[in-house]
């Protein structure tokens, strides 16, 4: 089955854009009941990871704990400017695997799935691949 595409309109330059229920849906679009998912980022500044999605916070304190961990630096020799959101980006990793039972993502109680912007705001893509077990 060819992989499905959703698009993400990110809005700052770092940002955590919830994307659980546009994955779930693309998920109910491909008529998969049962197998994995495969997330995955086709971008060198821009990453997917998984985690709380109760408490807004959670996704404030990473950003900030990101940049301070992966400040702009002047002395990185990458021409573009942008060398702290490739690093960013590579901490991050670029794809997330995820079961699916009788259609719905099995994600935990207080799980999200996390597209992780760090050179925005800009469009950016996401590769949905679902695969029957
Ligand atoms: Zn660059």
């Amino acid at each position: 089955m060819k992989h499905l595409e959703i698009k993400i309109k990110t809005t700052s330059r770092s940002q955590v854009v919830d994307i659980t229920s546009k994955v779930q849906e693309a998920v109910n679009d491909s008529g998969l009941q049962n197998g994995i998912v495969i997330v995955y980022v086709p971008h060198t500044t821009a990453g997917v990871a998984i985690n709380e999605n109760a408490d807004p916070d959670v996704k404030t304190d990473f950003l900030m704990k990101m940049g301070d961990i992966v400040p702009v630096d002047p002395s990185f020799k990458h021409l573009e400017g942008n060398a702290d959101s490739h690093i960013k980006a590579i901490i991050t990793n670029t794809s997330q695997t995820i079961f699916v039972e009788n259609g719905k993502l099995m994600l935990g109680t207080w799980q999200g799935i996390y597209f992780c912007e760090y050179d925005g705001p800009r469009t950016r893509k996401c590769w949905i691949k679902c695969m029957e077990e």
